[in-house]
């Protein structure tokens, strides 16, 4: 697993089991804040093992960006910590948590000793956060997922994006328009680093960049599969628009991103066929 530091009391770290997801932490005066967690719980552990090393208080918070299991599962591993989250992150978790997690057991066998931690926390628009000298804004920025969130370290300037930013960005379980709104509305931060929900953390002289793709390839994937579907082409032919013609790398994640990007347009195309919604 690497290990990064952004800023002095801020750690990152990213899975090599589990599609490059990460999670941070921050340390502060008054206690510790973790930032998402990692789907398999040896890889969590190597935090819980940092936060013994660095800190007397221990984590005080752990804030789910959203409810996916890669992010959340962790979460049970730091005990006597309050959870913070979107109010729709709560509920997604009181509602499909137990019986996904079931599932996933049987598949993952590692996953075993996982137990649900449901958010005790709630918000829904903006939710500000002050520990020592750190001031955590969590911003609601929905669009890759209904109840994502974004948290900002502003003395910092390093936003954890959850999976609001990614390589490519994803609406298969969210909304095109409302993901466009949320990356504007990142834009506007005054940041260093963007710590993304899957992949390496964005620096400076990338972000601006970044965040511009991102929103062009939203607009970009619309228009090329309203094209395919105007010309009465069948699903087979969005193999034909590949990603780097809709302005991301298919490099990032292992290549993964294509698959990404590919269940992007097939979600596009099944809401732009007549007759179906
Ligand atoms: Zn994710």
């Amino acid at each position: 697993m690497l290990r990064e530091r952004v800023a002095d009391d801020i750690y990152i770290f990213t899975s090599d089991l589990y599609v490059k997801v990460t999670a941070g932490v921050i340390f502060t005066s008054q206690g510790v804040v973790v930032i998402d967690t990692l789907l398999f719980p040896q890889e969590t552990s190597e935090i819980v093992d940092l936060v013994r090393r660095k800190s007397k208080s221990g984590v005080r918070y752990v804030i789910n960006t959203h409810s996916h299991s890669d992010h959340v599962y962790g979460t049970y591993l730091f005990n006597g910590a309050e959870v913070i989250a979107h109010e729709l992150c709560r509920q997604t978790l009181q509602k499909c948590g137990e019986e996904e997690l079931s599932e996933a057991k049987e598949q993952i066998p590692e996953l075993a000793e996982v137990q649900l931690r449901l958010p005790s926390l709630t918000f829904n628009e903006e939710l500000i956060l002050r520990l020592g000298d750190k001031t955590l804004r969590l911003l609601h920025t929905p669009g890759t997922t209904p109840d994502s969130i974004v948290v900002y370290a502003r003395e910092d300037k390093v936003l954890f994006a959850g999976d609001t930013v990614m390589p490519v960005p994803y609406i298969v379980d969210g909304d095109r328009l409302e993901l466009m709104e949320s990356l504007r509305a990142i834009a506007k931060l005054s940041l260093d680093n963007i710590v993304q929900g899957h992949g390496g953390v964005l620096l400076r002289g990338e972000i601006k960049g970044t965040l511009k793709s991102s929103i062009a390839y939203l607009e970009t994937i619309y228009n090329r599969v309203k094209e395919k579907v105007e010309a009465g082409a069948p699903r087979d032919e969005l193999r034909r628009i590949g990603i780097e013609s809709c302005g991301k790398s298919r490099i990032p994640l292992d290549g993964l991103v294509q698959d990404l990007h590919q269940a992007n347009l097939e979600v596009l195309y099944d809401q732009l066929i007549p007759g179906e919604s």
